[in-house]
């Protein structure tokens, strides 16, 4: 297969407008990427042909759309080489994952004592709920060190895993800088000392092939909006005996085998943790995105993003006063960077006015930022669409900035 970028860019129409005047160059496909138009249309005709509640239908549009939602639920799982679909579990996105997994698995199986490993790199949405359940629990949590260059301190890893370490929660892309984390060999290591691990696929995803079954992780998260699909959807795979171990996450229907009051009995995988009625476009959205995506070669993709990012902090590093945030010797996807003399806001103001779109701020990453003694960064992130055009825009963009300076 070979790669035609424009075509692939002619799927995403969000893409051929003018922004402030100027023909709109989008580099913040870390915060969410723009949707090709098997999604939209596969929403379109959802909304227009198919809308019904699923599952409980006794009619043919609830037919159609259970057979929409569930296809969906086995396009996840040959996305993710996931070995049943049942063990793809919706939510609301990767936030909501990690937050099932904290309350169902932590609040059962962890105790007070137990130490949760998360990386000090950690997005808030894996930091926040593990420090929740440790208010709770009496569970102690601990960062694993992160390089100044961005790189995961492995050595302080190994330093910190002894048998105390029940769980190991980590990003396997930074979304503040790229760092792409040694998660098969982390995962081999905590599953050594008796410890479970789930992996924040939020930004790895969209870059390159996960395959869980391969990783060996007891939990992987992401969310649709970050490859390709409807916002206000993720997913949640886990491992079999983990997910029949747990509790269910919320109550209500759907999660039910018989309800009485004098007792509850709760439904089979998935169904025991979707309570209510699901996002049923977004499943059904996400699915057309990932089967448009994996009829793309990935790999050549892959390598397109790998060769854009590295001409652009090449390019970016010559620029006098640009500092580039994150310079791992793996990275995927993002690119963060200081200005001198100007705040990031300020810089993502004038690139703006170019119709340049980039990120500022923490990221929601606040403690590495906090350790990198920074307030933030300037975030350039690509995809699939993503050009050398689009990164020429964007230094022109900065070398304007500074003229502004
Ligand atoms: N983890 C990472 C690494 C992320 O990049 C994000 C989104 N920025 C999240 C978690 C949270 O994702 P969502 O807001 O879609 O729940």
């Amino acid at each position: 297969m070979s790669l035609d970028i424009q075509a692939i860019r002619a799927q995403f129409p969000i893409l051929e407008q003018q922004v402030h005047g100027k023909p709109l160059v989008y580099l913040d496909n870390a915060a969410t990427t723009q949707k090709p138009l098997a999604v939209i249309n596969a929403l379109d005709e959802y909304y227009r042909l198919d809308n019904s509640n699923v599952h409980r239908g006794a009619h043919t549009l609830a037919d159609r759309a259970t057979q929409k939602f569930e296809h969906g639920r086995q396009v996840v799982q040959r996305f993710l080489n996931a070995p049943a679909p049942e063990l793809v579990l919706w939510s609301r996105g990767t936030t909501e994952s990690i937050n099932m997994v904290a309350q169902s698995y932590g609040r059962t199986f962890l105790q007070k004592g137990d130490v949760i490993l998360v990386s000090a790199m950690e997005h808030h949405a894996n930091i926040v709920p593990w420090q929740m359940l440790c208010e709770e629990k009496g569970c102690i949590l601990k960062p694993i060190p992160v390089k100044p260059n961005g790189e995961l301190d492995m050595a302080a890893f190994d330093a910190l895993l002894d048998g105390s370490v029940k769980f190991v929660s980590v990003v396997h892309v930074s979304n503040a800088l790229g760092t792409v984390n040694p998660v098969a060999e982390i995962i081999q290591k905590a599953h050594a000392v008796g410890a479970k691990v789930l992996v924040d696929g939020a930004q790895a995803v969209a870059h390159f092939p996960v395959d869980v079954q391969a990783l060996d992780c007891d939990f992987y998260v992401f969310s649709a909006h970050k490859v390709f699909g409807p916002t206000g959807l993720g997913v949640l795979y886990g491992k079999r005996e983990l997910l029949n171990a747990m509790p269910p996450y919320q109550g209500g229907g759907e999660m039910i085998a018989k309800v009485s009051f004098a007792g509850t009995t709760y439904n089979e995988l998935p169904y025991k943790f979707e309570a209510g009625t699901p996002h049923i476009a977004g499943v059904i959205g996400l699915a057309a995105g990932l089967e448009y995506f994996m009829s793309l070669d990935r790999i050549a993709l892959a390598q397109h993003e790998d060769e854009l990012l590295q001409y652009a902090m090449q390019k970016a590093r010559a620029i006098e006063g640009i500092t580039l945030i994150g310079e791992a010797p793996k990275k995927a996807g993002v690119m963060s960077f200081l200005m001198a003399g100007a705040h990031p806001s300020d810089v993502g103001m004038l690139l703006d006015q170019q119709g340049i779109a980039v990120r500022t701020g923490h990221h929601c990453a606040m403690p590495i930022m906090d350790q990198l003694c920074i307030p933030g960064t300037v975030r350039a992130s690509f995809s699939i669409y993503s050009t050398k055009a689009d990164v020429d825009a964007l230094i022109a963009g900065l070398e304007k900035v500074k003229m502004f300076l």
